[in-house]
């Protein structure tokens, strides 16, 4: 991790932390939020009331004596045990008169160790108790998020959220480097896409219901057809497909499109997989099908699925959509752990789990060796539709025409109509010429 550099607040006449004009004693609630004193804190650049406390640096302690190290620890901790900050939280846990409170549950056990487990164990307990209260700011959106590092300049939320194993909220980015040192000593190393997914669930980023934005931009566009209604209801479907609209926030023209190809795909792999291997009525979400005993269909699902009229050989030779809706069944996964880790469905959260690790060894080599089976069966029987010469000929001559009949020779004959049609046959023309797809000239700004 880099050292942070100096935060550029004034130091001068800073009274020490007892006396900081922003007291924040051990009963302050988020509700006193009115009282924050905004030079003390940075706020979320996306929302306007949620903040972290600003890393304070002075080169004395409060007695005026010269400090070794310049920063001030004015961090707080959550207690969810008592449900309230504090400023040293090893200390809170041991003493006062929370200790009854306290020794009632797993304290009790962690205080039987000593030294550096005992101090592990406490931070695991400190972030646990973080992430509890984080969590609550973000469903309100409004409070402290109390990070394991503060940003000292600039705070954006949306790049921070909980390490899946050890709950203590890092930069998004920095993620996979916390594992190698995170306290919780994760048996394997995970790999970035698994761990911001699962992060992002925690944090109710990801969540069962639909965002503003997918409600806007996908919802009421989609077709209200079956596939629509499935995309539409299912828990899992639904979180991938918020989940969608914050991965492509850059590219407003296009996410609501893709996303919605996305859940509409997702939700025709889910009626497959329920011709396939019907279950109990009550359980035929996506997230009753992401387990290793349905591997099986989920890789014939998803074949039927990625390749609608299996009649491209090439398709079958190499099929890429299918293993690229294998990616977003890894979302789903992964999607569907981070729920479980939140409900502590421990049985159900192993079994995803273990779906995940099949996924990682078999999904390439298993779709691809059930694609050339399926290509063998049909490859015989299938028309081919290509576009006919007939209308080819007709959209060029057509084009062709319009072309001859621009009358655009003379400065003087060009008004505003004639070169918005000149611009438009000429756009088409490219586009054919071009073999484009349709949709790209509309992007062009
Ligand atoms: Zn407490
Ligand atoms: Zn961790």
């Amino acid at each position: 991790m880099p050292t942070l550099p100096d935060c550029k607040i004034d130091h001068q006449g800073l009274p020490g932390i007892a006396k900081l004009t922003y007291p924040i004693t051990e009963d302050e609630s988020d509700d006193d939020f009115d009282d924050i004193d905004p030079t003390k804190v940075i706020f979320d650049s996306d929302c306007e009331n949620v903040y972290i406390r600003k890393v304070v640096r002075s080169g004395q302690t409060t007695a005026g004596k010269k400090k070794k190290n310049s920063r001030i620890f004015n961090s707080y901790q959550y207690c969810h045990l008592c449900d309230k900050k504090v400023s040293n939280f090893s200390q809170h846990l041991l003493g006062g008169k929370e200790k009854t409170t306290h020794m009632e549950s797993e304290v009790h056990e962690i205080m039987q160790k000593t030294g550096k487990e005992r101090k592990r164990l406490i931070n695991l307990l400190r972030y646990k108790f973080n992430h509890i209260h984080n969590v609550k700011v973000v469903d309100k959106k409004k409070g402290e998020i109390l990070l394991d590092r503060r940003p000292t300049n600039f705070f954006q939320l949306c790049n921070y959220g909980p390490c899946p194993q050890c709950y203590a909220w890092v930069s998004t980015a920095l993620m996979w480097k916390h594992q190698k040192k995170c306290n919780a000593s994760p048996s394997e190393i995970l790999p970035t896409s698994t761990l911001l997914t699962q992060s992002a669930v925690l944090s109710h980023r990801i969540k069962s219901v639909a965002s503003k934005a997918l409600k806007e931009e996908v919802f009421n566009y989609m077709q209200r057809d079956e596939v629509g209604n499935v995309a539409r209801n299912d828990e899992l479907i639904l979180r991938l497909g918020n989940q969608w609209m914050e991965k492509n926030i850059s590219n407003k023209l296009k996410r609501g499109r893709y996303t919605s190809q996305i859940m509409r795909l997702t939700a025709k792999l889910l009626l497959h997989l329920r011709k396939l291997k019907p279950l109990d009525k009550k359980q035929e979400g996506m997230r009753d099908y992401l387990k290793p005993t349905h591997f099986d269909a989920l890789v014939e699902g998803t074949l039927l699925t990625a390749m609608p009229d299996i009649d491209d050989e090439e398709e079958l030779k190499s099929p890429s959509n299918a293993i690229k809706l294998g990616f977003d069944l890894k979302r789903l996964i992964n999607i569907k752990i981070g729920v479980c880790i939140e409900q502590k469905l421990d049985e159900e959260r192993k079994e995803a789990e273990d779906l995940l690790a099949l996924f990682r060894i078999f999904w390439g080599t298993r779709v691809t060796k059930l694609a050339r089976v399926l290509l063998q069966e049909r490859r015989f029987n299938k028309p081919k539709h290509l576009p006919d010469p007939d209308d080819l000929k007709k959209l060029n001559v057509y084009l062709k025409k319009r072309l001859e009949s621009l009358d655009i020779e003379k400065a003087d004959d060009i008004t505003c109509e004639s070169y918005i049609e000149a611009v438009e046959v000429i756009s088409a023309k490219l586009c054919v010429y071009n073999r484009r797809r349709s949709g790209e000239m509309e992007a062009i700004k």
